[in-house]
């Protein structure tokens, strides 16, 4: 049987008013209401977007979806956990700051922004899970507890994952530190020879203090790298590979493991918007102002199944671009396919799905 997916058109160009009341529309024709209760503690998931990143969904889209939460009297919150690199993203504090600087925020949505893993990203909860790479996975103590989910993900490309949306927020964005380490655990990247010219770029962003440089080229330290991909992603040179095949799977099947971890004990509690708005080949991660669009504004996609729905935005935005996703970012070497398939797997969601669009 498919799943339910619904659509509603949307862009950019109409502001940010008109995005939420599409946003609200869409909750209420896929009847979303029932998977929240009074009383429940409803983790909004977002991504505040990393410090100078301007292409994140902002915090005004959001309130059509926030002030239907409310309206049913549950207690939600903003939330995103601490990144394993650093930045303004890094811990509780210096989140809360950004997430509040950019809107998200009581003043602003009328509910707290709640960092669910702590102050340093280590309040976790080992969970139980069937998977195939893991039996137990850490995740953020706070989205364990709560009761019920509303995922809110920005559609993008993604350097090690290809596709960044729903199973991937759920994975990587509810993980603790421990979860998200476990997750890149897999990468191991190296520096090509004959192509690095020495910028320095990977050195000044890598988190673990890993890299060295000699006359030549930078060198990556096995055992102090901590797979985090951020010196695949900033290096423009193409001189930071990983085993693409491999290695790239391992990381997107954890990532679906993670997501699975994320939501046991929320079946029928969870419901997923992917918005496909400001698609851009990385995510939002990025610290970088004005990335470029792979493809046109498409609109706003939710479910009740995290796989369908991530299924029918990556079909949406092939469709729209006219080619495969890895085509569309540059990398042919990656294949979202694994993360799909790896979910569908592990009884996470299906990836066949009905089509419902909603009139604007
Ligand atoms: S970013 Fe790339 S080119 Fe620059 S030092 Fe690192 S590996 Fe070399
Ligand atoms: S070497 Fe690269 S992957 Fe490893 S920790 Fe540093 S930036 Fe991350």
């Amino acid at each position: 049987m498919a799943s339910k997916v619904y659509f509603i058109k949307a862009s950019g160009d109409e502001g940010e008013l008109a995005i939420s009341e599409k946003a609200r529309k869409l909750f209420r024709a896929g009847g979303f209401e029932g998977c929240f209760k009074k009383n429940d503690f409803t983790a909004v998931k977002v991504h505040v977007g990393e410090d100078k990143n301007t292409t994140y969904i902002k915090a005004p889209c959001l309130k059509g979806l926030v002030e239907e939460l409310v309206r049913l009297k549950t207690k939600p919150f903003i939330t995103d956990t601490s990144t394993l690199y650093t930045g303004r993203r890094h811990n509780a504090i210096d989140h809360a700051i950004l997430a509040a600087e950019r809107g998200f925020s009581v003043e602003k949505l009328g509910i707290p922004f709640i960092a669910p893993d702590g102050l340093f990203g280590t309040t976790e909860t080992a969970v139980r899970i069937d998977g195939e790479l893991d039996r137990e996975v850490s995740i953020a103590t706070d989205i364990v507890r709560c009761q019920s989910i509303l995922s809110i993900a920005h559609f993008t490309g993604h350097c090690a994952a290809c596709a960044g949306a729903t199973l991937k927020t759920l994975g990587m964005g509810c993980a603790s530190r421990k979860g998200k380490m476990r997750q890149h655990a897999a990468l191991k990247p190296q520096v090509k020879a004959g192509k690095c010219t020495r910028c320095g770029e990977c050195r000044r962003h890598c988190p673990a203090d890993a890299i060295t440089m000699d006359e030549v080229q930078s060198h990556i330290d096995k055992d102090k790298c901590i797979g985090c991909a951020e010196c695949v992603a900033v290096c423009r040179f193409d001189a930071v590979e990983y085993d693409w095949t491999q290695e790239n799977s391992i990381l997107q099947k954890s990532v679906a493991e993670h997501a699975l971890g994320a939501l046991k004990g929320k079946e029928g509690r969870a419901v997923f918007f992917n918005f496909l708005l400001s698609i851009t080949k990385d995510c939002d991660c990025f610290d970088r102002p004005h990335m470029p669009t792979i493809v046109s504004d498409i609109g706003i996609v939710a479910s009740i199944d995290p796989v369908a729905v991530d299924q029918a935005s990556i079909d949406q935005v092939e469709t729209r671009g006219g080619k495969g996703l890895p085509q569309l970012i540059g990398n042919k070497r990656l294949d979202w396919r694994y993360q799909i398939e790896h979910a569908v797997k592990i009884g996470l969601g299906r990836a066949e799905y009905e089509w419902i669009e909603i009139s604007e």
